[in-house]
């Protein structure tokens, strides 16, 4: 057996269609919805994220404000930075890109952020509307803001498995970015959802034991691909480097021989949550329609 490899990018072209005509309703009636992202200039990890937005915002026909932070800024700069982004009218998301410098307090900035702003979703505004909400397509219904890599994962599952309900999934990390609210979402679509983290006993039986295995935890190779049941789903949201390479937490060329689907890294989860984050700036932008 060997797995279909999932094509994130061929995926996120439908989502970024169905964002080209909503934005144009929205540039109809004088709203072009605006990002921003704040980052540390010369991080490196920043600055590749930082492309990566641009390039989705263009695509989405969103507009895309990037502001560098100096080396020498204070955490004073920090906030005044970012209070003036909350006072723009124009802008409908604001990014925060980690790493900050040591001296900046990542707790104290991202407090600052306000819900029409919340663009990742992990204020307690839109994350308590969130797990707050029992069906799926409240999501879309309502506008609901959701933390995008959760989305793309749901979103890939319910690509790939037609009928999702009663199916059991393992989700692996429970971060309230990535693992909390993926394994809500898929409770959602009626999975039967284990969510487990450090302190779990037997992982290997765990994912022998799932339809869908979802992973969060940023560790290369930690599922390894013998555990996986045979024709499983598995989602791959670790993202880790190894000498220089992206790398996910499962073990790719063993989980091929035994899954149906396998998102790889990089090219699998990534493009699908860049585009679900554009989509959450123009939910944001909608809201603010009269
Ligand atoms: P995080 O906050 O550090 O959470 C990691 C989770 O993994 C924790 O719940 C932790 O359990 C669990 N874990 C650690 N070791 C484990 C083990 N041996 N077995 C099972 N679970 C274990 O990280 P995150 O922000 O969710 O990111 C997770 C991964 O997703 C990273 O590779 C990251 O690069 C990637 N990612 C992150 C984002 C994002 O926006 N942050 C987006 C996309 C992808 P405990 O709770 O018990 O500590």
């Amino acid at each position: 057996m060997s797995a279909e490899v999932f094509d994130g990018f061929a995926f996120s072209e439908g989502i970024y269609e169905g964002l080209r005509s909503r934005v144009l309703k929205l540039k109809a009636r004088g709203i072009v919805p605006g990002l921003a992202v704040i980052y540390g200039k010369g991080v490196l990890p920043a600055e590749s994220y930082v492309r990566a937005k641009i390039k989705a915002s263009a695509k989405a026909g969103v507009s895309c404000g990037i502001i560098p932070m100096r080396a020498s800024d204070s955490e004073r700069d920090y906030v005044r930075t970012i209070q003036r982004v909350l006072k723009d009218k124009e802008i409908h998301g604001l990014i925060l890109v980690k790493p900050f410098p040591e001296r900046v307090n990542p707790d104290k900035l991202e407090s600052l952020t306000s819900p029409d702003k919340d663009v990742e979703g992990l204020g307690a505004f839109h994350f308590g509307k969130f797990f707050m909400a029992r069906r799926f397509e409240e999501i879309e219904e309502e506008g609901l803001i959701v933390p995008a890599t959760a989305l793309a994962i749901a979103e890939i599952a319910r690509k790939s498995i037609p009928s999702l309900k009663g199916k059991k999934a393992l989700v692996v990390g429970r971060s309230n970015i990535v693992g909390s609210p993926a394994a809500h979402l898929l409770t959602m679509m009626d999975v039967t959802v284990t969510l487990s983290h450090s302190k779990t006993k037997n992982l290997k039986k765990e994912v022998h034991e799932a339809d869908i295995v979802v992973s969060a935890v940023g560790r290369p190779h930690l599922i390894h691909g013998s555990w996986i049941k045979k024709g499983a789903v598995i989602i791959d949201a670790g993202t880790s480097s190894v000498r220089g390479k992206l790398t996910g937490d499962v073990d790719l060329n063993g989980a091929l021989k035994k899954a149906a689907l396998v998102t790889p890294i990089p090219g699998g989860v990534g493009p699908v949550t860049a585009a679900l984050l554009l989509r959450n700036v123009v939910s944001l932008a909608e809201r603010r329609l009269p």
